[in-house]
């Protein structure tokens, strides 16, 4: 579903991606690994055009994103990324939250978005807080809000940068627990993660990143337990 090749990226002098190369599959969950300043979060951001990248080619369900005649918008709407910060609209309800981008962008009507959104809480153990104020919400409650929103646009991928990062870590595991139940509802994911474990669980491959190369990839099992690569046993000795 998304072809990425030759893929550049500079920020000014500095060269954050060289030549990268990888498809994700429909239906796959893909994580990315590897240390700050890696490259991580531009390769994502550059996945759905939050960043331009330089060079390369980037095909979504055979189109060339990079396209000038692209619908920018559409795509994105197709390809919803989930942060870490949340950037859950402070001012609306968690209910609100979740039908803005449905009326707005894809024009359903107010009971038609309010049925998705309701589905879409319930997927995410969030149902009872539908009229809540966004903001008396926990970080993990905020973020179980943020995936919910992502999945009433009925995206064909989610991309999530570091979805746990901020949170207190009593909150992690109900929200790696909700990824968990997206992955094996076959949902298409990209995750960038520094939580091996869960990575290790729910990939169908791991990609370690490196100095804006793509180091080594493979599935979890080979890639953590018998890592290629120097740089990859490194890493992972960090974690263990
Ligand atoms: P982390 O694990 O800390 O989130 P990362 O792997 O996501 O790291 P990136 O955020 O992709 O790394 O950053 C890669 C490099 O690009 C870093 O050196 C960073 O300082 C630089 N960089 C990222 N965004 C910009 C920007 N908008 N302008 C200039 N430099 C940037
Ligand atoms: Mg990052």
């Amino acid at each position: 579903i998304i072809e990425i090749r030759h893929l550049q990226k500079h920020f000014g002098d500095l060269h954050v991606l060289h030549d990268i190369d990888f498809n994700v599959n429909k239906g796959e969950v893909v994580t990315i690994i590897g240390s700050s300043g890696s490259g991580k979060s531009t390769l994502l951001r550059c996945i759905n055009l939050l960043e331009i990248p330089d060079g390369g080619e980037i095909k979504f369900d055979k189109q060339n994103i990079l396209d000038t005649k692209m619908d920018l918008g559409k795509y994105r709407s197709k390809m919803l990324m989930v942060f870490q910060s949340f950037n859950l609209f402070n001012n609306l309800s968690v209910l609100q939250n979740c039908m803005i981008g449905q009326t707005k962008v894809l024009k359903r009507s107010k009971e038609e978005a309010k049925q998705r959104a309701m589905a879409a809480l319930k997927q995410v153990g969030m149902e009872a807080f539908a009229n809540a104020d966004s903001t008396r919400l926990s970080g993990g409650q905020k973020q179980r809000v943020a995936i919910a929103r992502a999945l009433c646009m009925d995206p064909e991928v989610l991309l999530f940068d570091e979805p746990t990062s901020a949170l207190d870590p009593e909150m992690v595991g109900d929200v790696l627990d909700v990824m968990k139940s997206l992955a094996k509802q076959g949902l298409t994911m990209v995750i960038v993660t520094h939580e091996m474990q869960f990575a290790k669980d729910v990939s169908d491959r791991v990609i370690f990143m490196d100095k804006g190369v793509i180091a080594e990839q493979g599935n979890p099992n080979e890639l953590f337990e018998h890592p290629k690569q120097e740089r990859t046993r490194q890493f992972l000795s960090r974690f263990a």
